[in-house]
């Protein structure tokens, strides 16, 4: 059995994750997995916001 499926290690852990947006829901998103976050979740994504200007 893969022991990682029984680890709190987060899938998402040392990836990037690239947000459209920087608004309500872009940054709402990245509190909340800012918040969620635990030490054993491991190292913690990169996190970028692509906001368009006008
Ligand atoms: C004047 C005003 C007052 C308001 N007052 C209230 C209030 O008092 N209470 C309340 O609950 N709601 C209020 N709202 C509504 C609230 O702002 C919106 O419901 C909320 O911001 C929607 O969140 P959202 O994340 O969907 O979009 P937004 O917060 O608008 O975020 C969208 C993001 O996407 C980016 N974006 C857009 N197009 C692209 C693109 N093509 N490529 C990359 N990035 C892009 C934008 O730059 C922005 O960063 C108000 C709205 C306005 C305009």
């Amino acid at each position: 059995m893969d022991s990682s499926i029984l680890s709190d290690l987060s899938p998402l852990a040392g990836k990037k994750i690239m947000v459209v947006g920087a608004g309500i829901a872009g940054l709402t998103f990245d509190v909340s997995l800012r918040r969620s976050w635990t030490e054993e979740s491991g190292d913690f994504p990169e996190v970028l916001h692509y906001v368009a200007h006008r």
